[in-house]
C-alpha cells in the first residue's frame, strides 16, 4: 500500500498502488481502471462467441476476472458463464466452491460446477494419495479435460481465465526447467478440437489483480491449496518476485518470451503434436492421452506422473 501522502498521477485521491514498472501512483479508482482497460484491450482483438466460458475456481484471479467481464459485459458480443470444477481437495475446495457460488449469485453469472469424483470415478486427493508431489501435473491435466467436458455441454467454443501476467512469467521459468519444449503449447491444443482459451489478464500483475479483487470487495481470505506448497511453481514464484525487487520489468519478459514462442512456432506443430487417443478417443500427445494414463486405463504403460514416487 502507498504512502497517504501520495496522490494518484490522475486526480487528487490518495494513491493506493504504485505500477514500478512504469513509475506512476493510482487511487483505487484509477486502478480499477487501468485493469479493466488493460482487459478490453485485450479481449478485443479476439473474436469472441455468443457464450464465454470463465473457469472459475472461486480464487482472487478467476473472481477478479469475473468481475471486471461483468462490469463490462454490455459492450461484449458474448454472455458469460462460470465454470469451476471441484477436484476434491479435503480442507480446501469446499470453501472456495462456497465463494465461487456466493459471487456468482452476487454478480448475477450463471454457474456449472463439474467435480472429478463424477467424471473420473475418484478425487484429486485420492487419486495422488502416495505421490503428492505430482499433484499439480495430474490436477492439470484431469481439470483441462474436466473444463472441456462443461464446455461441450454447453457448446462453448472459448473459455477465459484468470491466469496473469505473473503466472506467465513462472510458466515460461518452468519450462524452459523442465527442457521440453512442447509444455510451451501445454493448454493451447487445438481449436477444432478443444475450446479456445483466452487470457484477459495476460498484461496486468498479479499485485493489480490481488487489488482489484479487494477493492471490488470480493476478495476473501481463502486458504491455500495444500498441494501448493511443494510445488516446483511455489519455488519459482518466490525467485520471480526476488528477481523482480531488484529488476523491475522481468516478470513481464519472461511472460512475453514465451507468448512470442508461441506465436512464431505455432500452427502446424501444434496439430503435429496431437494424436487421437486409442482408448477415450479425445486428442492427446501420444496413441494414450494423458488423462488415460493418470486414470490408469492401460495396464501396460506406466504412469509417467507416479515415476518420481
Ligand atoms: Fe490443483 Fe495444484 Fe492448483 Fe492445488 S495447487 S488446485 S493441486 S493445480
Amino acid at each position: 500500500m502507498a504512502d497517504k501522502k501520495i496522490h494518484c498521477e490522475k486526480c487528487e485521491k490518495p494513491a493506493v498502488y504504485l505500477d514500478r514498472e512504469r513509475e506512476i501512483h493510482l487511487c483505487s479508482d484509477h486502478l480499477k481502471e487501468s485493469v479493466e482497460n488493460e482487459v478490453r484491450r485485450y479481449l478485443i482483438t479476439k473474436r469472441l462467441p455468443k457464450t464465454l466460458g470463465v473457469a472459475f475456481s472461486g480464487g482472487k484471479d478467476s473472481t477478479a476476472l469475473l468481475k471486471v467481464l461483468s462490469e463490462i459485459r454490455s459492450e461484449l458480443p458474448s454472455s458469460i458463464i462460470a465454470l469451476t470444477v471441484d477436484e476434491g481437495i479435503e480442507g480446501y475446495r469446499q470453501d472456495t466452491i462456497r465463494a465461487a457460488t456466493e459471487t456468482c449469485l452476487t454478480l448475477r453469472i450463471p454457474h456449472e460446477i463439474i467435480r472429478f469424483q463424477d467424471l473420473y470415478g475418484h478425487s484429486l486427493d485420492h487419486l495422488v494419495s502416495g505421490s503428492e508431489r505430482n499433484a499439480c501435473t495430474i490436477c492439470g491435466i484431469l481439470r483441462r479435460r474436466a473444463l472441456e467436458v462443461l464446455a461441450q455441454k454447453h457448446k462453448i467454443t472459448m473459455i477465459a481465465t484468470g491466469h496473469n501476467q505473473d503466472d506467465h512469467a513462472q510458466t515460461t521459468v518452468m519450462n524452459a526447467i523442465s527442457g521440453d519444449v512442447r509444455k510451451i503449447f501445454t493448454g493451447y491444443e487445438p481449436s477444432s478440437w478443444y475450446a479456445q482459451r483466452i487470457k484477459p489478464f495476460a498484461r496486468v500483475s498479479e499485485k493489480e489483480v490481488t487489488l482489484y479483487a479487494l477493492l471490488s470487495g470480493l476478495f476473501k481470505d481463502l486458504s491455500e491449496c495444500p498441494y501448493a506448497v511443494s510445488s516446483l511453481r511455489g519455488e519459482v514464484r518466490t525467485l520471480l518476485y526476488q528477481y523482480e525487487q531488484t529488476h523491475p520489468g522481468a516478470m513481464r519478459n519472461a511472460a512475453r518470451c514465451e507468448e512470442e514462442i508461441r506465436e512464431r512456432l505455432g500452427g502446424t506443430y501444434q496439430q503435429e503434436l496431437y494424436k487421437t487417443c486409442s482408448i477415450c478417443g479425445w486428442p492427446g500427445s501420444g496413441t494414450i492421452c494423458q488423462v488415460c494414463m493418470v486414470l490408469g486405463k492401460d495396464t501396460h504403460l506406466q504412469n509417467p506422473m507416479t515415476k518420481e514416487k
